[in-house]
């Protein structure tokens, strides 16, 4: 993924920064505990398709 775009993105809940989990290819907000998809390379920054993760997961 390209890191210019991971500089840019923000979460849409509370507006925080996104670590991007290489492994699981997901956008993760650690103040919402909530994990965004990356689908072809670009990342589906909505809450509705956000899925719930363990602050485990957050690491
Ligand atoms: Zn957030």
């Amino acid at each position: 993924m390209d890191h210019r775009l991971l500089e840019i993105v923000a979460c849409p809940v509370c507006n925080g920064k996104l670590y991007f989990n290489k492994e699981k290819q997901e956008l993760i907000c650690k103040s919402d505990a909530l994990a965004y998809p990356v689908r072809d390379g670009i990342p589906v920054l909505l809450e509705s398709e956000a899925r719930s993760v363990t602050l485990d997961e957050t690491n």
